[in-house]
Formats: C-alpha cells, structure tokens, sequence
C-alpha cells in the first residue's frame, strides 16, 4: 500500500467547496492584495491564536525578519536560538543585522534545551527563539524565567506548532512575538506562501506592519525604510475558509500519533516522540529516532511509504555556518539526531490500513 508523507490534495477534497467559494469572492472583489481578506484573517487568526495583534506577511522566514527589525536588533547583538530547526530561523537572525549563537536540543523533546540557552548567553546576548519544533512546545516557563533574568526579549517560531499548548496556554502567547508559516503542508497551510507575526504590544504590531509595507501604514507615507512582504487576498481567503478546521485536524494528527505510539513503541531500536508533561503536541511531524535510520528510510521507501528527514544536518553543521568552526561535541544531541531521526507519514486523513502499513514494515525491519 503506497503510504503518501502528506495528502494535500484529499484535505482540498473534504473542503473543496468551501475553498474554490472563497477564491472566486476574491476574484470577483479585486481583492487580491491585502484588502478586506486579509484583513478578515488577521482578525480571525489573532482571535484563534489568543493573540491581539496578527500583521500578516509573505512567508514564515520573512516573519521571523520583520520581528527582530521590529525588536531594533543592530550589529553586535546575539541572538540564542535552537541548534536544531529549519534555517529560517538562523538565517534570519543574521540577515536582521545581529549574530547567531546556538544552544544544543534537549535529547529527548526535539526542543532547546533551556540550560543550554542559559550557557550560550553573553553580555551582548538580545534575544531568544525558541523553536517548538515538530509541533512540541519547548519548555516556555524555563526560556520565560531566563529571560526575564538576563533582560531578554523572546520571539517563539511557531512554524510547526499551530495552536499547540503548554500548560493550557497557547504558544505564541509567552514572548513579545511569534512567527508562524502557513507554508501548504505546514498544519494551517495556503496554497502557496504565507506567514504572521502575532503579538500582544500594539506599538510592536504597528512597527512591524510598517516594516512589511515600504515602511509606511498610508500610502506615500514612508516613516521608515521598509521590506515588501504581504499576504495576497486569495490566500488569505484560503486560510480564514480552513480556520475553522484546523481544531479538528489538529485531534485527527494527535490520534493518529497515538495508533503509532501504540503500533511502534514495543518495537527494538524505536524511539517514539516523548511529549513532555502539561503539553499538547500538535504533531506537525511525527519523528522517530533509529539508531540504523538510514537502512530502515530505505526499506520503507523500497515499499512504498514515503519518509522525510527533518534536518539531515543540524545548522552548527550546515556549511551555511562554516565560519563558526562549531564542534558535534559542542551539540552533541543535535548531533546524534541528526543521523537517526525519521518522520513517518503524518496528515489528519492518513487512513488506519496507512498507518497499519507503515507500523508493519518497520517491525519486520527490526
Ligand atoms: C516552515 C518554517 C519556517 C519558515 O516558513 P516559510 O513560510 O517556509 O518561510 C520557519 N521556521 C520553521 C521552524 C519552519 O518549520
């Protein structure tokens, strides 16, 4: 049985006609740049992501710019952010004028691990992103009480986490600001690029939609040198008309993640995902440790069920980061992961028999 990573294409059939209605509104209004679409999701969004402000943007990367040019980081500063992740988040560290500096995962959670963040920090250290990766949320009150120690702002890239909760609080409700994608196959996707920051600090909302619009909140009006990064209309209608499922979406991956825990957890060599106490894991991914990860991608592969590595090189390790000269012994469980981590097919309509497939052929592997 061919056993998909993701289905983007059978989630559009349970909603095709909510979404093909809401792309012809646009069409038919003109509205495809900002405009009262957009406007619509960022209220809905900020509303369901108990937030105050949502300022939409062009992608999740741009997201994570526009929030440390928001925070006025400047050359010199640090920023702490998670060894393990998908590049964005460093990247954008750097491209916003400050310097990165890495703290290693915490070996069991996938997320950074807070005594790490703790050792990396300097006297020139500004910032912390935390990253709830995979859909697991990092552990807030721990980053939380750093940085109110050290004086500290915190942005949470909650790219992979949407809606997920630690201690019944949403993240993206604990730092200044949060970031997130609605890349497609992320767990509220468009049908093509799209991003927020989400904020409670209105004059921060305000700074950062003049950032994302030519530095400007009224048209010829520049305040400020600006980026062009904005939501377009169709995609913003897209988004408001899948809103409203994603709260059951989000119980269909978390049951899927069970029938997995259940089918894979007994199995030799498995690692299933841990789920720290008091948190909601929203199963962006679902990504298990094997420490032959290689041979067991291959044999699922081979029968036809498609896997995914999420990241094959941990980023002290990109060449991306060469002229740091950062050492495995530095990060040693971004390192070990790195070359045993796997993720299984994960999507809110994988079927049982799917699941089924996938549990079979990695215990007949072992
Ligand atoms: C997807 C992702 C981003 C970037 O989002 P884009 O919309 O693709 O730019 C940033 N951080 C993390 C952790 C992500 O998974």
């Amino acid at each position: 049985m061919p056993v998909p990573f993701a289905d983007l294409q059978l989630q559009y059939q349970t909603i095709k006609g909510e979404i093909d209605r809401a792309i012809a509104g646009v069409i038919r209004d003109n509205a495809f740049i900002r405009g009262s679409y957009v406007d619509a999701f960022e209220r809905e969004f900020a509303e369901a992501a108990e937030v105050a402000h949502c300022v939409s943007c062009a992608n999740g990367t741009d997201a994570l710019y526009l929030a440390m040019k928001a925070l006025q980081v400047k050359p010199g500063d640090e920023v702490v952010t998670a060894a393990h992740s998908w590049i964005s988040t460093s990247a954008m560290i750097t491209h916003a004028g400050a310097t990165v500096a890495f703290a290693d995962t915490d070996g069991a959670t996938f997320t950074v691990d807070p005594a790490a963040i703790e050792a990396a920090i300097t006297p020139r250290t500004v910032g912390i992103i935390p990253v709830h990766l995979y859909g697991h949320p990092a552990d807030m009150d721990a980053i939380m009480a750093i940085a109110k120690k050290h004086k500290l702002w915190v942005i949470e890239d909650c790219a992979q986490a949407h809606f997920a909760r630690y201690k019944g609080r949403m993240v993206g409700t604990f730092g200044e600001v949060a970031t997130y994608s609605f890349y497609p196959g992320k767990n509220l996707g468009a049908m093509g690029d799209a991003g927020a920051v989400v904020t409670n600090d209105a004059s921060l909302a305000e700074h950062m939609t003049m950032l994302a619009r030519h530095g400007g909140l009224v048209k010829h009006q520049h305040h400020i040198e600006g980026i062009n990064s904005r939501l377009d209309g169709i995609q913003a209608a897209i988004l408001a008309a899948k809103l409203p499922h994603l709260a059951s979406w989000t119980r269909a991956r978390q049951n899927a993640a069970k029938v997995y825990d259940g089918g894979l957890n007994q199995i030799d060599d498995v690692v299933v995902p841990e789920v720290a106490p008091e948190r909601s894991h929203v199963y962006h991914l679902y990504t298990i440790k094997h420490p032959r990860r290689d041979a067991l991608a291959a044999h699922l592969n081979a029968n036809g069920v498609q896997t995914a590595i999420n990241y094959p090189t941990a980023l002290p390790f990109l060449a991306a980061y060469a002229r740091f000269g950062l050492r495995p012994e530095q990060f040693p469980n971004a390192h070990r992961d790195q070359s045993q981590i796997l993720s299984l097919p994960m999507f809110a309509e994988i079927a049982p028999a799917q699941q089924d497939a996938v549990i079979k052929l990695v215990r007949e592997f072992t």
